[in-house]
């Protein structure tokens, strides 16, 4: 298996290839092509599976997608994000930003934007201001910015969430469900999590639409 086999557009193969990857990790080759087909996910894996690269490169295909009616959509004021990340800790979320510029090296003009707590609004307010591609957040900063009208969501086509599983340890679940109403019932939403038993299960028959279950 190799990355152009799965279809990627070419930007991203070659930021692949400047990454020094050279093939697909399995979470990767499962997951990309039905990311890529639009299909809802829920994903077994663990941190070092390469799991960042295996929604960020289908998130990054959907962007380059829809370039041509980017314009459009400026025209029409509506400047929020095509894909919302949702990370458990600041350090997760800054980890997935870093991967989603650096695989995004090749699109141009991409827009990413990350939302953390325990930062200052202010350079966040600024970014919001402006259109974005890609926001990447923690759920309890991103509702503060949903419930000042500062963070649009009515736009969102995939939704991510990573480690749901520490998400919800942490208390984060009425965010979570908050944050995924605010964003369309058509949208993609793919689940990441080391296990999917008990609330995370729930949370994920809530969630998915007839998913594709991924165990690597
Ligand atoms: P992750 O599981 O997403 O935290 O990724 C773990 C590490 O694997 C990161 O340092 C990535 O840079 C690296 N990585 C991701 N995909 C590949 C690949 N296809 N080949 C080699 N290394 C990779």
């Amino acid at each position: 298996m190799t990355f152009d086999s799965l279809g990627l557009h070419d930007a991203l193969i070659r930021a692949v290839s400047d990454a020094g990857y050279e093939n697909p990790t399995d979470v990767q080759a499962r997951a990309i092509p039905p990311a890529m087909e639009g299909r809802d996910l829920r994903v077994s894996s663990s941190t070092g599976s390469g799991k960042t690269a295996s929604f960020v490169l289908p998130a990054l295909q959907r962007v380059l997608a829809a370039r041509g009616d980017n314009t459009k959509r400026r025209d029409k004021g509506m400047t929020g994000p095509r894909v919302l990340v949702l990370a458990p800790t600041r350090e997760l979320a800054q980890q997935v930003a870093k991967s989603a510029v650096d695989y995004g090296r090749h699109v141009q003009g991409l827009r990413v934007v990350t939302v953390v707590g325990g930062v200052p609004y202010g350079a966040q307010l600024k970014a919001l201001r402006g259109p974005v591609d890609i926001l990447i957040a923690t759920p309890g900063r991103l509702i503060d910015h949903v419930q000042s009208g500062k963070a649009l969501l009515e736009h969102v086509e995939m939704l991510v969430l990573d480690e749901a599983d520490r998400m919800l340890d942490m208390g984060f679940i009425d965010d979570i469900t908050f944050i995924a109403e605010c964003t369309p019932k058509t949208r993609q939403t793919v689940m990441y999590s080391a296990t999917f038993a008990g609330h995370v299960g729930r949370l994920a028959d809530e969630l998915l639409r007839e998913p594709q279950a991924i165990d690597v």
